[in-house]
């Protein structure tokens, strides 16, 4: 059994909050400000440029990447960390569209962070060869598979609802149709087991400031399945994919393997934070992370519906069906997650009206699921989200 009290002590969360945000951004492992302060004296202030070779920074995005792969079911060798997702999300699509040359559609649905969908409309019109991007209702994904498919590319976990994806399921409906996958697991990588060889996808991508507590802006990983791994064409051919970076051709060729996916410099003092962070993985197993955050999720469901009969709920109420946040609608949800926020229970607003929750096991228990309810009851009954001051919108929300 994971012991969930040893790994709520490798957190640094204020005392009296009440942190339900770790799924947009973990909190700071303790650990990791004694890494990136070694890091800072004795690699960069000791060895300046001579790091690369002597710390090893010129192969951590591929040892950071096959310590991610252990938590998504990646091979060795096939995740490879770097830039942010967004960047992650346009390689692996022009990938997939290049081996897949000629068909038009790429599918999505509208439960899909608006990024990704962006970052697609954006190569798509680069690429101007007449591609069209498809978006469906997240229930009508499977139906819309079909022979004009180019790349199924979806999210497995629903950033607003929480639902999840049959990652294998429709998976294997998209080969069937002649289709590639790329899979976000922004909310799925330290979230829920993800087995991306045993789904069978062919590319993955995910951030790493979510639920594995890498910090803000910690970088992106991307999974190519081996079978592409030499035949992916990098769009973003920086030269550190170069096969011989050193050699300073005029002309690009490819790199070997999941080498060919980076593109530049990596950010060194970032990624010695996150290997830090990973360290809090050691000795956990996701089927009990998932098992306790099924439970978490289940009793703050329903502790708030017995508790405030205006919210409504926007999570599936079927614990395997959802990752791992629940989100409630309210006409006030900005104001009231203000309040909330103001009264040290933290969580976010995403428009136009949902109020959400993560639910972490290596540092969220039932008494802060219990808090919280009790914090949002109070809220809801004595109308305190009713004050001007919860109705100024922030940027970030
Ligand atoms: C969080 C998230 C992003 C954010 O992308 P960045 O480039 O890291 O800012 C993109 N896609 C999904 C699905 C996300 O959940």
């Amino acid at each position: 059994m994971t012991d969930f009290a040893r790994t709520r002590k490798l957190f640094e969360i204020p005392d009296g909050m009440i942190y339900l945000d770790g799924n947009s951004l973990g909190p700071l492992p303790i650990a990791a400000k004694a890494r990136v302060a070694d890091m800072l004296a004795n690699e960069w202030g000791k060895h300046l440029i001579k790091g690369w070779n002597l710390s090893g920074w010129i192969h951590q995005s591929r040892r950071i990447g096959d310590r991610i792969g252990r938590l998504i079911g990646a091979p060795e060798g096939t995740t490879i960390m770097g830039d942010t997702l967004s960047i992650k999300v346009y390689q692996a699509l022009a990938a997939a569209l290049d081996l897949n040359p000629g068909r038009k559609i790429v599918l999505s649905d509208s439960g899909n962070f608006p990024s990704d969908l962006y970052m697609a409309q954006g190569l798509i019109g680069s690429l101007g060869r007449g591609l069209e991007l498809k978006v469906v209702e997240p229930d009508a994904v499977e139906d819309a598979i079909d022979d004009g498919v180019a790349v199924l590319m979806l999210t497995e976990v629903d950033y607003r609802t929480g639902r999840l994806h049959d990652m294998k399921a429709l998976t294997a409906k998209a080969h069937a149709a002649g289709a590639l996958t790329v899979w976000d697991l922004a909310h799925s990588a330290g979230a829920l087991p993800v087995d991306v060889l045993g789904a069978g996808a062919d590319f993955a991508v995910g951030c790493t400031y979510k639920y594995l507590n890498g910090g803000p802006g910690a970088p992106a990983f991307i999974y190519v399945a081996s079978r592409h791994l030499e035949t992916a064409r990098p769009a973003l051919s920086g030269w550190l994919g170069h096969e011989a970076p050193f050699a300073f051709d005029l002309d690009y060729r490819a790199g070997t393997g999941i080498d060919r996916m980076r593109v530049g410099t990596p950010p060194v003092i970032a990624l010695s934070v996150l290997d830090a962070a990973l360290d809090a993985w050691d000795g956990v197993s996701m089927d009990d992370v998932r098992a306790a955050s099924i439970g978490l999720c289940d009793l703050f469901i329903r502790e708030v519906e017995g508790r405030c009969p205006e919210l409504t709920l926007a999570t599936t109420r079927h614990g395997h069906a959802r990752g791992s946040q629940v989100s409630f609608r309210h006409p006030q949800g900005y104001a009231i997650m203000q309040a909330l926020i103001a009264r040290n229970v933290i969580g976010d607003f995403r428009a136009p009206d949902a109020i959400r929750f993560g639910f972490t096991p290596l540092y969220i228990g039932e008494e802060e699921v219990l808090g919280a309810a009790r914090a949002l009851e109070r809220i809801m009954k004595e109308r305190l989200w009713d004050a001007a001051e919860y109705q100024r919108k922030a940027l970030v929300t």
